[in-house]
């Protein structure tokens, strides 16, 4: 099956620019210069991937890529004009899966794209080991296993998918309804707030110190985001 890219753009010249380049990678492209549009489109065509402008005429970016997490888990790619880093984190807390500053290459851009393809499809079939915070968490998918300061630790089915769907993207802010989304896969049943007693014990078993936790991160009004990042 084909990929299809969802482009949501308000730059005629620049729409046309990624459309073209995505095409060039037999990819399906679906473009919009409008938010709403965009957010109809991504029901309808179901796209692997978004790449949506922060600054659109009808709907700001934040409010399409705020739309769009209540219905799907498609991965975001963000473009904007600010350059600042607090509206970086502000993107990847609105859940894009990454960020762009324009200008950009188009090239690096639908570099980034297949990357973000790649992790999306890797989720279901990877078996290797994941390692963050410079090998201070290990994630070995295979075995199974959560490896923290050197030490296997035991986790619950619960614990095991909360934090294998956090570090999916790690800095990414994950919602309570969605974590329950990803770890249905892991028999959880509950409400919004049973994450939080999940997480609290997960934190007792991986943390240093529960009380101020590194590794997963709590975000006011937000969810949880892993904070530590993917070593290379
Ligand atoms: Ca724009």
């Amino acid at each position: 099956m084909r990929t299809t890219v969802l482009v949501v753009e308000d730059e005629p010249k620049l729409r046309d620019l990624l459309r073209s380049y995505f095409e060039r990678e037999s990819m399906v492209v679906l473009s919009t210069a409008s938010g709403s549009e965009g957010i109809a489109l991504a029901r309808r065509g179901q796209p692997d991937l978004v790449i949506l402008d922060l600054g659109l005429p009808d709907v700001p970016g934040e409010d399409v890529a705020q739309e769009l997490r209540t219905f799907t888990d498609v991965p975001i790619l963000m473009l904007t004009a600010k350059a600042s880093e607090s509206d970086r984190i502000r993107g990847l807390e609105l859940g894009a899966d990454d960020y762009m500053t324009k200008p950009f290459s188009p090239r690096e851009l639908v570099l980034r794209a297949q990357a973000i393809l790649r992790r999306g499809r890797d989720t279901t079939s990877r078996n290797e080991c994941s390692s963050f915070g410079q090998g201070r968490l290990v994630i070995d998918e295979s075995r199974r296993e959560a490896i923290v300061d050197g030490e296997v630790v035991d986790l619950t089915p619960t614990e095991w998918g909360l934090l294998l769907a956090l570090s999916t993207t790690p800095g990414r802010v994950y919602s309570r309804f969605e974590l329950i989304n990803r770890i249905r896969g892991y028999e959880f049943e509950g409400y919004e707030r049973t994450v939080d007693s999940h997480v609290k014990n997960l934190r007792h078993k991986i943390e240093r110190d529960p009380g101020s936790p590194r590794i997963i991160e709590t975000v006011l009004g937000g969810g949880y985001r892993l904070g530590l990042s993917r070593d290379d």
